[in-house]
Order: structure tokens, then C-alpha cells, then sequence
């Protein structure tokens, strides 16, 4: 089966979140099933700076989606067990940042993105790779299934295609003017209420959603919450009208990467068999955040996107009882302003107590991952969330809120030895607080927790299993009637 990956992130060449992890390690596993899988991604900055080996498969091209001619170029490169196909226009993506600054978005993302999606598809044609399914992920692939819809409709390139739309985040949904449609070569006639129209926007997660042979979200949970008004964002009448179409695949874990048996960016190896170097991966940890000087305290760790969504500002609230419980905490992230400057101020207060990077650093995450005791997640909403099953496979017990993907994969630890970690309903600091003092509780308890600490180690989210339901849906998709 041929399947053409649309991702604007991909590990190990960009990423700013789950969706690069998602994007880099569920093709490698299709692959191994059989499929024929090419990933095309744009060619940022930080991809140019990597050197990789690349082959030019498409030296010149052009295209004009309303602004005049545009051209673009398009480099392959072996990938781990898939090939990338990296889409080059310098004037939309050699940039510091994917996206925008902290400052805001970049205000040209809905022409640079429908650019990605339509030379993506350009590419195909270019390179002869017709495919069964086009698999675009999150708005920033999603033009891709209104120009299969249109401008595509009667190319015969693309008769045997479907096409599948997954969602990973329904909150980022590419809002952008009414004009925009005229500059990325689709019919000014798509503005309204049953097409992309969106509150006076154009949204681009709606061509997707709309347009799409089927949609799928990364858990089976997230697939029913976003049907809801409270997790919807809007769109929730809309996916209700697709609810046939629409499934939830859970996220899987590549664990050539994320193995601290393996693991080559922590202190010290160590797997359920010989948990040492677990403490050597802790003390390396409080060394590396200058916390060396309590070296017995329980340390909760997150690594994060600091956003409303992950409920940072439910930690900052918690953070002065949590020091009172006697745990550390350690916290790296990058984004949103007001919850770096609260973090700063606090560990400007507590430099023993708190240790913070903001920055997105592998080897830090991977050493929080490693050396925590804890990790907390108290999302306001999760559509899968990697990190806790990361934490997992390094014996770092998760303290979760229950919700979407995160309340997929932890079940709460119980006297009879069952579950691996510790939910919590509301988001509020005092739920928090009590599902941390439920899981002091149990690691005071050294044979509980070492219990604990085992079936949470044992949990399996190899992406082997997700990524044959993954076959199974592209099967499904692939004999259904176009949309
Ligand atoms: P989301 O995609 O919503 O941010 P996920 O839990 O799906 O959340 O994935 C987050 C991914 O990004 C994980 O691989 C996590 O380790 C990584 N990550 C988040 N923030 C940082 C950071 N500051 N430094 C390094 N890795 C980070």
C-alpha cells in the first residue's frame, strides 16, 4: 500500500511536540508491515542545518496558487525505513522558528503551509508515487484534502486515492482571513458555513474535517470528547455529522528512543532488572538543576509546552504546598510568557526546591524522564500526551488529570498491586495536592511501591500494535467512496 505522510514536524528533523515523535516513528512501523510510506515535510532552517544526505528528485518547479509563480524544489533523503521528502522554498521556510515567535504566528502560515500541502501532492505526481492513501496531519496538512477535493477532483492521478485526517490537536485550527483563499489557490466559493467558513475565518482543520475520506484523533477517548461542546473548539457539531467517519487510534512509543535500557542521552542505563542506575540517572538530574543538596526528596519532573492546556498554572498554584509535601519539582518547557515569568520568579525563591530550564532540550528531557520520581501531567485537555507514557517505561510514576488520551493509559494504582499511576478529576491545585499526597503515600510504602514502579516499567505502547490498527483503517478508508 502507498501512503503519503503530509507533517509539518518530524522527529529526528523538527519538532516542537507529539506530533514530531508521531510523524517520525509511525511511518518506520508501517514500513516494517509492508506499506510503502513517504513523508513529506517542509525544509525548515534547523532541517538545512542538520547536513543530511540528499538527493534533489525535483530540481525546479512552480507553482501559482493565485500570487503568481512560486517555485519550489524537492530533496529526498533516506529516513529511518521511510523515505522524507522535504519541500524546499526558502522564503516560506528557512526560518529561526516552524511556526511563529514568541511573539505570535508567523502571519503568512496559511500560504505557507497550503503551499507545503499543495507541492506536497505536486510531488506525487512528480515522482510518480500515486497514492492509496494521502495521511495529512493537524491543519497544517489539511488543505491538502480540499485541493484532492477540487482543483485535484478529476485528475486522474488521483482517482484511486483516499484519504485519511488525523487530529492531534483540535484547539490549533489555522484561522485565517477570507482572502486567504484567493492566495492559496482555492474557490472563493469555499467561504461559507458548509464549507471552510469559520466565524468570519477561514479554517483550514475544517477542509480536513470535512473533506477528508475519514478523520481519526490519537486516542479512542479525545475521538469521543471532541464531539462535545466543552472539548469540541467549535467544531464539535461539525465532527458529530462525521462520527462514522471519525476514530480514535491511540499514539504509540518508539522505544528504540525511549528505552532506559538503551537510552543514550541519560546518565545511566537501567531496565526492571536492575533499577541502579535509575539512582545515578536521579543524582545526575539534580546536579544538572542544582538541586544536588536534597538528594533524598521525592522530584516531580514535567516536560512541557507551557500553555493553558497543560495546566501549568494549576502547578504554579500547587507549587508552594507540593515544596511542603517535601518534593522537589523540575519543570523544562518553552512558550507561553506569563507562565515563564511565574516559574522564573519561583525558582528565583526556591532555587532549592525548584529547578527549571526554559528551553526545549532532548538530553534534559530525556533525563527528567529518567531521574524523576514523579511526573505530573495535569492537562486541561490531553489528546493522547506522550510524555506519560514515556515517564512509564523509566519508572516515573505519573500523576495525571483524567482526561483524553492520558486517562486512555493510566489506571489508577490500587492496594491490590493493579494500576500505574495516579488520577486526578478536576483541574485544580487541590485535586493535584491530593493525588500526589495519595502517591507519597504509596511510595512510602517500599514494597507498594516497588509494585507500582514494575507495572508501570511493564506497560507497552510499542507503536508495533497502533501502528496495525493504523493498516487496518488505511484498508477500511481505501475501499470507501470518495467524499
Ligand atoms: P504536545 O504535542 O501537546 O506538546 P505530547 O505529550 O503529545 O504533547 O508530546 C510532547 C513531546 O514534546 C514529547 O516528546 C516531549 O518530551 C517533548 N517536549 C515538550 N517540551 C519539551 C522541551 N521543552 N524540551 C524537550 N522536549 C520537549
Amino acid at each position: 500500500m502507498n501512503i503519503a505522510f503530509l507533517a509539518s514536524e518530524v522527529i529526528p528533523y523538527a519538532k516542537t511536540g507529539g506530533l514530531a515523535d508521531v510523524a517520525g516513528a509511525l511511518p518506520k512501523f508501517l514500513g516494517r508491515l509492508g506499506a510503502d510510506v513517504r513523508v513529506f515535510m517542509p525544509y525548515y532552517r534547523e532541517v538545512r542545518a542538520k547536513h543530511l544526505p540528499l538527493r534533489t528528485v525535483v530540481a525546479k518547479a512552480s507553482l501559482d496558487l493565485g500570487c503568481g509563480p512560486k517555485e519550489y524544489s524537492v530533496l529526498e533523503h533516506a529516513g529511518n525505513g521511510f523515505s522524507v521528502l522535504f519541500i524546499v522554498r526558502d522564503e516560506y521556510y528557512d526560518r529561526e522558528c516552524l511556526y511563529g515567535t514568541p511573539a505570535g504566528d508567523d502571519p503568512d502560515n496559511g500560504e505557507r503551509f497550503a503551499f507545503f500541502a499543495r507541492a506536497s501532492l505536486e510531488a506525487m505526481k512528480a515522482l510518480g508515487f500515486r497514492p492509496d492513501i494521502v495521511h495529512g496531519h493537524d491543519w497544517q496538512a489539511a488543505t491538502a484534502f480540499a485541493y484532492l477535493k477540487f482543483p485535484y477532483v478529476n485528475d486522474p492521478f488521483f482517482q484511486g486515492t483516499r484519504s485519511l485526517f488525523t487530529v492531534h490537536n483540535l484547539a490549533y485550527q489555522g484561522l485565517f482571513p477570507p482572502e486567504v483563499l484567493a492566495s492559496v489557490g482555492l474557490p472563493a466559493s469555499l467561504f461559507n458555513m458548509n464549507d471552510l467558513e469559520f466565524y468570519g475565518k477561514v479554517n483550514f482543520m475544517k477542509a480536513g474535517i470535512l473533506y477528508a475520506t475519514a478523520v481519526s484523533t490519537v486516542s479512542p477517548r479525545y475521538s469521543r470528547e471532541i464531539q462535545t461542546p466543552e472539548f469540541g473548539c467549535g467544531l464539535d457539531g461539525l465532527l458529530r455529522t462525521r462520527s462514522k467517519a471519525l476514530s480514535g487510534i491511540l499514539n504509540g512509543v518508539d522505544y528504540a528512543d525511549w528505552d532506559p535500557a538503551s537510552d543514550r542521552l541519560i546518565p545511566a542505563n537501567f531496565g526492571p532488572s536492575d533499577m541502579a542506575g535509575k539512582a545515578v540517572s536521579k543524582s545526575g538530574l539534580l546536579r544538572m538543576f542544582g538541586l544536588e543538596g536534597a538528594p533524598d526528596r521525592p522530584v516531580a519532573g514535567m516536560v512541557t509546552r507551557l500553555a493553558g492546556q497543560k495546566g501549568v498554572d494549576i502547578v504554579c498554584e500547587a507549587l508552594e504546598d507540593i515544596f511542603r509535601l517535601g518534593v522537589s519539582v523540575i519543570i523544562l518547557g518553552t512558550g507561553e510568557q506569563k507562565i515563564q515569568e511565574f516559574l522564573t520568579k519561583a525558582h528565583k525563591k526556591h532555587p532549592d526546591r525548584l529547578g527549571l530550564k526554559i528551553a526545549f532540550d532532548e538530553r534534559m528531557a530525556h533525563t527528567i524522564y529518567a531521574g524523576s520520581d514523579f511526573f505530573l501531567i495535569p492537562s486541561r485537555y490531553e489528546p493522547c500526551g506522550l510524555t506519560q507514557m514515556y515517564a512509564l517505561k523509566y519508572g516515573t510514576v505519573p500523576v495525571v488529570r483524567a482526561t483524553g488520551g492520558l486517562d486512555d493509559t493510566i489506571r489508577e494504582f490500587a492496594q491490590a498491586g493493579t494500576g500505574n499511576g495516579f488520577k486526578f478529576e478536576a483541574a485544580s491545585a487541590p485535586a493535584l495536592l491530593e493525588a500526589l499526597r495519595r502517591a507519597l503515600a504509596v511510595r512510602a510504602r517500599k514494597e507498594s511501591w516497588e509494585a507500582l514502579v514494575r507495572n508501570a516499567m511493564s506497560a507497552d505502547f510499542s507503536w508495533s500494535r497502533s501502528a496495525r490498527e493504523y493498516l487496518a483503517l488505511y484498508e477500511k478508508v481505501r475501499t470507501a467512496p470518495r467524499t
